[in-house]
Protein backbone atom coordinates (compact mmCIF):
# COMPACT_ATOMS: atom_id res chain seq x y z
CA UNK A 1 0.00 0.00 0.00
CA UNK A 2 1.64 3.60 -1.12
CA UNK A 3 2.18 5.94 1.87
CA UNK A 4 -0.93 8.27 0.54
CA UNK A 5 -3.08 5.47 1.08
CA UNK A 6 -2.11 4.17 4.07
CA UNK A 7 -2.39 7.62 5.20
CA UNK A 8 -5.32 8.11 4.39
CA UNK A 9 -7.06 4.78 6.25
CA UNK A 10 -5.20 6.13 9.13
CA UNK A 11 -7.29 9.55 9.21
CA UNK A 12 -10.82 7.11 8.68
CA UNK A 13 -10.41 4.33 11.12
CA UNK A 14 -9.00 7.04 13.50
CA UNK A 15 -12.31 8.86 13.01
CA UNK A 16 -14.04 5.22 13.50
CA UNK A 17 -12.17 5.25 16.83
CA UNK A 18 -13.16 7.99 18.26
CA UNK A 19 -16.63 7.91 17.27
CA UNK A 20 -16.83 4.89 18.63
CA UNK A 21 -15.06 5.91 21.92
CA UNK A 22 -17.42 8.60 22.24
CA UNK A 23 -20.21 6.52 22.24
CA UNK A 24 -19.25 4.48 24.56
CA UNK A 25 -18.59 7.70 27.07
CA UNK A 26 -22.22 8.48 26.21
CA UNK A 27 -23.97 7.36 30.12
CA UNK A 28 -26.85 4.66 30.01
CA UNK A 29 -30.16 5.97 31.03
CA UNK A 30 -30.97 5.99 34.36
CA UNK A 31 -33.24 2.98 34.66
CA UNK A 32 -36.30 2.42 37.15
CA UNK A 33 -34.86 4.20 40.08
CA UNK A 34 -37.71 6.89 40.36
CA UNK A 35 -40.16 5.42 43.30
CA UNK A 36 -42.89 6.92 41.38
CA UNK A 37 -42.34 5.28 37.98
CA UNK A 38 -45.14 2.91 37.40
CA UNK A 39 -45.42 -0.04 35.00
CA UNK A 40 -45.00 1.47 31.56
CA UNK A 41 -42.37 3.85 33.06
CA UNK A 42 -40.22 1.21 33.57
CA UNK A 43 -41.11 -0.39 30.08
CA UNK A 44 -39.92 2.86 28.16
CA UNK A 45 -36.65 3.00 30.13
CA UNK A 46 -35.91 -0.29 29.85
CA UNK A 47 -36.61 -0.35 26.03
CA UNK A 48 -34.47 2.63 25.96
CA UNK A 49 -31.55 0.91 28.29
CA UNK A 50 -31.94 -2.44 25.96
CA UNK A 51 -31.40 -0.17 22.66
CA UNK A 52 -27.82 1.86 24.93
CA UNK A 53 -26.91 -1.63 25.81
CA UNK A 54 -26.85 -3.09 22.09
CA UNK A 55 -25.51 0.58 20.64
CA UNK A 56 -22.56 0.30 23.26
CA UNK A 57 -21.94 -3.26 22.83
CA UNK A 58 -21.54 -2.55 18.69
CA UNK A 59 -19.63 0.32 19.28
CA UNK A 60 -16.68 -1.28 21.45
CA UNK A 61 -16.74 -4.01 18.70
CA UNK A 62 -16.39 -0.80 16.31
CA UNK A 63 -13.61 0.36 18.60
CA UNK A 64 -12.10 -2.70 19.16
CA UNK A 65 -11.59 -3.50 15.47
CA UNK A 66 -10.55 -0.13 14.79
CA UNK A 67 -7.61 -0.37 16.95
CA UNK A 68 -6.55 -3.45 15.45
CA UNK A 69 -6.63 -2.06 12.13
CA UNK A 70 -4.43 0.40 13.44
CA UNK A 71 -2.12 -1.38 15.06
CA UNK A 72 -1.72 -3.45 11.93
CA UNK A 73 -1.19 -0.28 9.67
CA UNK A 74 1.73 0.82 12.20
CA UNK A 75 2.91 -2.42 11.94
CA UNK A 76 2.84 -2.44 8.17
CA UNK A 77 0.81 -5.56 7.27
CA UNK A 78 -2.48 -3.04 7.21
CA UNK A 79 -4.54 -4.14 3.97
CA UNK A 80 -3.05 -8.14 4.11
CA UNK A 81 -5.44 -10.79 4.49
CA UNK A 82 -4.90 -12.49 7.46
CA UNK A 83 -6.54 -15.67 5.89
CA UNK A 84 -4.88 -15.84 2.61
CA UNK A 85 -1.99 -13.13 2.99
CA UNK A 86 -2.97 -11.69 -0.40
CA UNK A 87 -3.59 -8.11 -0.65
CA UNK A 88 -7.39 -7.00 0.08
CA UNK A 89 -8.81 -5.09 -2.34
CA UNK A 90 -8.85 -1.16 -1.80
CA UNK A 91 -12.18 -0.81 -3.06
CA UNK A 92 -13.46 -2.99 -0.30
CA UNK A 93 -10.94 -1.37 2.63
CA UNK A 94 -12.99 2.10 1.02
CA UNK A 95 -16.14 0.72 2.73
CA UNK A 96 -14.98 -1.11 5.20
CA UNK A 97 -11.59 -0.20 6.64
CA UNK A 98 -11.45 -2.33 9.30
CA UNK A 99 -11.85 -5.64 7.18
CA UNK A 100 -9.21 -7.88 7.79
CA UNK A 101 -10.11 -10.51 4.80
CA UNK A 102 -10.50 -10.19 1.33
CA UNK A 103 -13.62 -11.00 -0.07
CA UNK A 104 -13.43 -14.46 -0.72
CA UNK A 105 -11.91 -15.67 2.53
CA UNK A 106 -14.93 -13.37 4.30
CA UNK A 107 -17.46 -15.72 1.79
CA UNK A 108 -15.20 -18.74 3.28
CA UNK A 109 -15.58 -17.59 7.40
CA UNK A 110 -19.28 -16.62 6.13
CA UNK A 111 -20.00 -20.20 5.36
CA UNK A 112 -17.93 -21.90 7.62
CA UNK A 113 -20.04 -20.15 10.67
CA UNK A 114 -23.30 -21.04 8.88
ZN1 LIG B 1 -7.93 -13.94 1.81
Amino acid sequence: MDPAASLRFKVLLERERDRAKAQISRPLPTAMTSPQADALDCAADLSLWTVAQATYLVARRRLAEAEVALARLKAGIYGICQSCSREIDPARLEILPTATLCVECQKKAEKAQS
